[in-house]
């Protein structure tokens, strides 16, 4: 299958040096006739790799599975995971392959994950495949939330394969490359904990403490410290969602990293009217990722790495249960605090430790009540700062009651010292004009499923600068009309 590959990367492989046990060297399937769809230029340079190389046909062999990099060591990644609540002791890369790790121009070490790549050990009934569209999706999702300062994976690429998938219709097969501060997840430790391999725990741990959080061998008990880090990353990263209005979707342990960075676009996708029961995807049926509910689920998945962490944390199993108990409560404050600082900065509030509660509460309340569109109303608030409420006013239907809210909120803000041109610009850096809205994610991945990519390259351009505001892309600032209808996602497999 391999053919020779130019030295595209310099692979330094800690994953698979550390931690045998925790996956199987496995090979991609071959692809019948790669084509490239989407090279990720910018990313390409941070990573040191010459984008024009990736694109030429050795380097499209190596996006698609077909070439082996030299000094890559592929392998599927085993990890298990409560899925919906469900504890699935053996998940893994069903359809995924880690390539290796690079260290960026940075310094900063990244993993290479080929997904779509074809069946592994941990595949079960599945096919190993996956869709144009949904690879897309997780493409121009992730440079999204990227470009919104959310820590996330990126898409170094998509490759057509040439495949024909089955799903609900015959479907293109594709491929995507991901880039990660690793793959890491909860369930990566529930199935080391869940293993009688009696150091992989603590060689996990070790990996992990060593990856991300290198600080915590300087602590007491560096896997409390471990543990300390991931809880407060993921109380960041959830409260960044909520402050965009992103819905993950499938928060299930096996997708929540230890990095902090949000991973698995699948069924995900941004609220327009702001309502906490929202809730897009199609298998969700009891709303358990529902945007309102996140910071519960965070903290629930958080419970699941505390338990598989629990040998670690001490030999006396009461201190242990207390001190993870502790830590896992800290969560709700750790979260309330990033989201109010977040919410603030919206808000255009700088002053003090205030917490603003109130005023935050109260519009959100509105929004919910009249169903307004979230995100515009966010970005129209800098233009009442100079004088012109009307462009946030006009969002609502009934808009004495935003009018009362708003005079509060003006009143607040005259108590500060910053003038209202440098309040306004702060809040335009926070409040994105544009975001991935769901009319426009569908119509680009459908004409991109049909052979057109413009649309895709286009939203991706728009999206990349999500807080200047341009002339000639206002269709690209609007919630989706009402034809678009109710919006459902599906799961990308
Ligand atoms: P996800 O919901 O995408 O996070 O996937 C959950 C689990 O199902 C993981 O173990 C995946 O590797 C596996 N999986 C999803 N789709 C496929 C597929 N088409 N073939 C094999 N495994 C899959
Ligand atoms: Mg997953």
């Amino acid at each position: 299958m391999s053919v020779a590959a130019p030295p595209l990367f310099t692979f330094d492989n800690s994953y698979f040096r550390d931690l045998e046990g925790l996956y199987e060297p496995w090979q991609a399937a071959s692809a019948p006739a790669p084509r490239l769809l989407a090279i990720n230029a910018d990313l390409a340079t941070e990573l040191g790799v010459d984008a024009d190389a990736l694109s030429a046909p050795d380097g499209v062999a190596v996006l698609a599975g077909n070439a082996i990099p030299d000094g890559a060591t592929p392998v599927a990644q085993a990890y298990a995971g409560h899925q919906f609540g469900g504890f699935s002791p053996r998940l893994g890369d069903g359809r995924a392959l880690l390539l290796g790790e690079v260290l960026d121009v940075h310094g900063r070490r990244r993993d290479l994950h080929l997904k779509g790549s074809g069946r592994t050990p941990f595949a079960r009934g599945s096919d190993g495949k996956a869709a144009v569209g949904p690879m897309l999706r997780e493409y121009v999702i992730g440079e999204a939330m990227h470009a919104l300062g959310i820590p996330t994976t990126r898409a170094l690429a998509v490759v057509a394969t040439g495949d024909l998938i089955a799903r609900d219709t015959l479907l293109p097969g594709a491929v995507l490359t991901r880039v990660a501060a690793s793959h890491l997840r909860v369930g990566s430790f529930q199935y080391a904990a869940a293993h009688d391999e009696p150091t992989l725990l603590r060689r996990l741990a070790d990996h992990a403490i060593s990856r991300h959080y290198p600080d915590a061998v300087h602590t007491d008990n560096r896997y409390l410290a471990l543990f300390e880090g991931v809880v407060d990353a993921q109380a960041s990263l959830v409260a960044r969602w909520m402050l965009v209005g992103f819905i993950h979707g499938v928060m299930n342990t096996d997708n929540m990293t230890i990095s902090g960075e949000t991973i698995d676009y699948g069924p995900c996708a941004f609220i327009d009217a702001f309502d906490p029961a929202t809730v897009f995807s199609s298998i969700d049926h009891g709303g358990r990722y529902a945007y309102g509910n996140q910071p519960n689920i965070a903290q629930w998945n958080l419970a699941r790495l505390a338990e598989a962490l629990l040998p670690l944390f001490g030999v006396d199993t009461d201190m242990a249960v207390a001190a993870a108990t502790d830590m896992l409560q800290s969560f709700p404050d750790r979260y309330h605090r990033y989201w109010v600082d977040g919410m603030r900065a919206k808000l255009g509030l700088c002053d003090g430790e205030q917490d603003d509660r109130e005023i935050i509460d109260e519009l959100l309340a509105l929004l919910q009540a009249q169903r307004v569109d979230f995100t515009s109303c966010f970005r129209a608030l800098s233009s009442a700062v100079l004088g012109d409420r009307e462009r946030a006013r006009s969002l609502f239907a009934q808009p004495a009651a935003f009018d009362a809210w708003s005079l509060r909120w003006q009143t607040e803000l005259s108590h500060q010292a910053r003038d209202p041109h440098a309040t306004a610009a702060a809040m335009d850096r926070v409040n994105p004009v544009y975001i991935p809205r769901n009319h426009q994610v569908e119509h680009a991945l459908a004409t991109a499923s049909d052979g057109d990519l413009r649309p895709f390259q286009r939203l991706l351009d728009v999206l990349a600068q999500p807080f200047h505001k341009r002339s000639g892309l206002e269709s690209y600032a609007e919630p989706a009309p009402a034809s678009f209808g109710q919006y459902r996602t599906f799961c990308g497999t």
